[in-house]
């Protein structure tokens, strides 16, 4: 896999120092995701408060970019609203879907980075997984209040 210098220097520092990792002790909500085609799994919990993310906390073990990606994913969505994380996610997904010709939204920031990473289907499952669990864990609690 051939990425931007620049950006595989991101994502390889947003792996050796990840954000946000651990667990949240009496989560409104825990799901556990993996990704079998990598051996990447992900548990994730997350508080919401009136409608914002107050608390998101994750820990996993997988490859580089799956760690990475739920770091910065995990920094992008605390502290926002349910439809602005949602939001986000969108635009993530998006990316990720653009065999490597679409740049991202601003709004993403850090994770720009992984936009090269959608020309390679294999590792984009991996991109998507720490999203994929925030978006389950977020749209469970929602569907409970
Ligand atoms: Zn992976």
């Amino acid at each position: 896999m051939e990425l931007d210098s620049l950006y595989q220097e991101v994502i390889l520092d947003a792996y050796r120092n990840p954000k946000n990792r651990g667990r949240i002790e009496n989560a409104q909500m825990q799901v556990h995701h993996n990704n079998p085609s990598c051996g990447d799994e992900i548990t994730l919990t997350l508080n919401l408060k009136e409608d914002q993310i107050s608390e998101i906390k994750w820990d996993g073990v997988g490859c580089s970019i799956s760690i990475a990606s739920a770091s910065m994913m995990s920094e992008l969505v605390v502290g926002k609203s349910a439809s602005v994380a949602l939001d986000l996610l969108d635009k993530f997904s998006e990316l990720m879907q653009s065999k490597g010709r679409a740049e991202g939204d601003e709004s993403l920031q850090d994770a720009l980075a992984f936009a090269g990473v959608s020309k390679f289907p294999a590792r984009i499952k991996c991109a998507l997984l720490g999203w994929m669990a925030f978006k389950d864990a977020l749209l469970r609690i929602k569907s409970k209040n």
